[in-house]
């Protein structure tokens, strides 16, 4: 190998890689060609192969800090980074009728791209290379991705409410947001994302999947979250939300839940069957009080379970490291039983679970030759973490994204040593503060004046 072909040299790294076999390097190295990881080992081997003789454009050498995958974010809704705290302590169907819903009708194009701008700083910052999104004004979030240089998976998120006028208007925008992604996207991808049961038809679900299936995408969709939702289709339908997405033929391995909260017996055998993803978001149903996910029962049945932060209205911050943290915690707590979600398997959710439920684990989630070089340095010098041992349950148990030191996403250095190298984020938090300020302003959101004296 002609040694000027590198880009990027990681060495004394403590690697985690989270491959099939968990295996790590104690001291090890990566070397990064244009996008993709191509060597990596023990140091040992790397003096042996490259000598002296190594020539690359960027060098880090990490005096023994841990590589591990970046993150995957398996559900959020990215511009929602604007709603941060402005509506908290209030159930799901309260909280979208009386403060989201009618704040968000308001969103412009722009408005999405700076909080989707906001959105993938943070997540940088926090170690996650890749992240799933539903929301609206895609366009805009996907420039802004593709600008950073970040690996967003995105979804323009479609509702109907049983109307055909409005299941047309979305049919029509989803298939004007595929075509712009087609022609535009580079590192992101695209999802097809009907918002929930309860939002849409039946007959928009299933346009959906057919849709998905023409352009072979995955699917995405809120599904058993609350207990309201599960209600209504008992009522409805006379069935769960999964029963009945299964009676109509939705049920594939192609689809991603967000959720899936509410579940009997039957739906987590029907998701078992079916081979779907799932999205457990923790944080978000605690603070939605939405419930408990039966994270014991659905691992038992071999369903991969991914993790997300859902958006930060509802989070409120898009950190995979609380994230993991929290699932392990509550989990090992509700069961009565320290030894479930280890820190290992915490991880893995994070990494190649998130991986596996987009469909993108032959290129992200784990530290592999010939995968793509997404990937975060953890400092591990610091008092949070110290003295450092185990590095698994280092990571699960101690860290916070602010021991995230470098990110690297597509072979690319975004982060470095806490310095965001694709953005100016102090230009983006002002004008975030500046758009949620006068959205909040507005005379019909009366709901909103009695907020605005600490923003302002
Ligand atoms: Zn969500």
């Amino acid at each position: 190998m002609a040694s000027s072909e590198i880009d990027i040299l990681i060495h004394n790294a403590h690697i985690l890689t989270m491959n099939n076999n968990l295996e790590t390097f104690n001291r090890g190295y990566i070397l990064i060609k244009d996008t993709l990881i191509s060597d990596m080992g023990p140091m040992d081997k790397f003096h042996f192969s490259y000598g002296n003789k190594i020539d690359v454009k960027e060098e880090i050498d990490a005096k023994g800090d841990l590589v591990i995958p970046g993150f995957v974010n398996a559900h959020g809704h990215f511009a929602m980074t604007l709603f941060r705290g402005i509506a908290d302590d209030l159930p799901l169907t309260k909280w979208l009728n009386d403060y989201i819903w009618p704040i968000e009708a308001k969103l412009k194009p722009k408005d999405c791209y700076v909080g989707t701008q906001l959105a993938a700083i943070e997540m940088i910052q926090g170690g996650t290379t890749t992240a799933c999104d539903m929301y609206f004004h895609e366009e805009k979030s996907l420039q802004a991705m593709e600008e950073i240089g970040f690996r967003g998976v995105l979804g323009y998120g479609m509702i109907d409410l049983g109307k055909a006028t409005r299941r047309a208007i979305e049919m029509t925008r989803v298939k004007k947001f595929l075509k712009y992604a087609k022609e535009n996207a580079k590192l992101c991808s695209i999802i097809i994302s009907p918002h929930a049961t309860n939002t849409c038809s039946d007959e928009l679900l299933l346009a959906s999947k057919e849709l998905a299936e023409k352009n072979q995408l995955r699917i995405q969709i809120h599904l058993s979250e609350t207990k309201d939702e599960f209600d209504d289709s008992m009522k409805k339908n006379n069935c769960s939300p999964i029963t009945h997405l299964a009676n109509i033929g939705f049920l594939n391995e192609n689809l991603v839940a967000a959720h899936c909260v509410w579940l009997n017996d039957e739906d987590c055998k029907l998701l078992s069957e079916n081979k779907v993803k799932i999205s457990h978001n923790p944080t978000s149903n605690l603070k939605l009080g939405s419930g408990i996910f039966r994270y014991q029962t659905l691992f038992e049945n071999g369903i991969t379970i991914a993790l997300g932060t859902d958006g930060a209205a509802s989070n409120n911050n898009l950190s995979m490291l609380s994230e993991l943290r929290l699932a392990s915690y509550i989990h090992k707590g509700v069961n009565t039983n320290p030894e479930i979600l280890p820190a290992t398997e915490a991880i893995s959710m994070a990494t190649i679970n998130g991986a596996k439920a987009l469909g993108l684990q032959k290129t992200v989630g784990s530290l592999e030759i010939g995968k793509k070089a997404d990937l975060a340095i953890i400092n591990t010098k610091t008092p949070n973490v110290w003295p450092p041992h185990n590095p698994y349950s280092l990571i699960a148990f101690c860290t916070n994204d602010s021991n995230v030191k470098t990110t690297i996403i597509d072979g690319k250095t975004v982060m470095k040593d806490r310095q965001l190298l694709t953005i100016n984020y102090k230009e983006v938090m002002t004008e975030a503060k500046d758009i949620i300020l006068n959205l909040m302003k507005s005379d019909d959101l009366k709901q909103y004046k009695d907020k605005l004296k600490f923003l302002q």
